[in-house]
């Protein structure tokens, strides 16, 4: 096994074998993400789908997502908006985010990307103006408690960001908290609810843009002009439980079996809490029984008197939320079958 990932295939070098990869390694599963990105683009194509790239946070899977038509993008971070107009897919940023310091944000608007910032109260609008940032979003909180304005003062605020200078293209409402609605109707009737309240702040406000939506209302969300999904190209165990979100969970963790209890019938992989985002819960293994994650390790046992795995075996764990696990990642690894087709660094990862 190499001790140094070789480098990415993207220059035609040796595509490499899945057996070599040095682990724990986050490895995506080509078909399965090419297959959920052309699911997502027919029903939401081109501008109409503003990708969250806070989910892989790697320019790669964007540049990807841009091929599709999806040329604008959205962002959580400061750095997120950096590294996509670094890698040249800054033709309309939105960092749906409230952000105090916008410096460097104007530095990369004068650099020549477009950048358009959430606003929700008078003094990120001033931040905005201060840092160099010409254009904002109306951030409306729609029933998720964490950002965005009262609906009610999303007029004033609009009239306020134009008497600053600010270009106002619209609003953006992230219904965060009805994602994991169990049923699809009463997750859509709570999602018109939730769009109703952008709505209405929409027409005190004005613009093109309605922007809200994700993953888990991907169909249920009628309203919004671009939705800002981000979770379906890799794709979260929780949502892959909704019986109307068909996308594959085609992100796993590649790890190695270090050791291993015949009498006690576990197995030990080098793979643990540090390489799973566990917010959401444990991995898990197909077949397997996952038992618990400690730092470097993840104990787990065959099913069913299906036999233990022999040390130096590798495993596939699924990880339950895919954000937080590609944030602890420095590259993504792309497979076909056994063959390494492609490595992206995860470029976008830390502040
Ligand atoms: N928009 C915002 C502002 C978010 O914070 C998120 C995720 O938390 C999303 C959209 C969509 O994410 P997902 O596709 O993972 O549901
Ligand atoms: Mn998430």
């Amino acid at each position: 096994m190499p001790s140094v990932p070789r480098a990415s295939t993207s220059s035609g070098g040796d595509p490499g074998r899945l057996d070599e990869l040095p682990t724990p390694a986050l490895v995506v599963d080509k078909g399965a993400l090419d297959r959920n990105l052309a699911t997502m683009a027919g029903v939401w194509p081109g501008r109409r789908l503003r990708p969250h790239v806070k989910a892989h946070k790697t320019s790669g899977l964007a540049r990807r997502q841009a091929e599709l038509g999806h040329t604008g993008f959205t962002c959580a971070t400061i750095r997120e908006v950096e590294v996509m107009a670094a890698a040249g897919l800054g033709e309309d940023l939105l960092l749906a985010n409230e952000v105090l310091d916008m410096r460097r944000l104007g530095a990369v608007v004068e650099a020549g990307a477009r950048v358009t910032v959430a606003v929700d109260s008078d003094a990120v609008l001033q931040a905005a103006v201060a840092g160099g940032v010409r254009e904002v979003l109306i951030d409306v909180n729609v029933g998720l408690p964490r950002c965005g304005c009262d609906p009610q003062d999303a007029g004033r605020l609009a009239d306020a960001a134009r008497a600053a200078g600010l270009e106002v293209r619209g609003v953006m409402g992230y219904e965060g908290h009805l994602m994991l609605v169990a049923d699809p109707v009463e997750r859509a009737e709570k999602t018109a609810g939730a769009m109703a309240l952008l709505q209405k702040a929409h027409a005190d406000v004005g613009g093109d843009i309605l922007s809200g939506g994700g993953t888990g209302t991907w169909r249920t969300n009628a309203v919004v002009t671009e939705l800002q999904a981000g979770s379906y190209a890799l794709m979260d165990t929780a949502y892959a439980a909704q019986d109307d979100v068909p996308f594959e969970q085609s992100l796993t963790v590649l790890a190695t079996v270090i050791s291993v209890n015949a009498s006690q019938g576990y197995a030990v992989a080098d793979a643990g809490l540090k390489a799973f985002g566990m917010d959401h819960g444990n991995p898990t293994l197909p077949g397997h029984a996952v038992w618990y994650c400690s730092d470097e390790h993840t104990i787990f046992s065959p099913k069913d008197g299906a036999p233990l795995p022999a040390l130096g075996d590798r495993v596939r764990f699924v990880p339950a939320h895919i954000d937080p696990t590609c944030a602890l990642h420095e590259r993504m690894w792309m497979v076909e079958g056994d063959d390494v087709v492609d490595c992206w660094p995860v470029d976008m990862r830390g502040w």
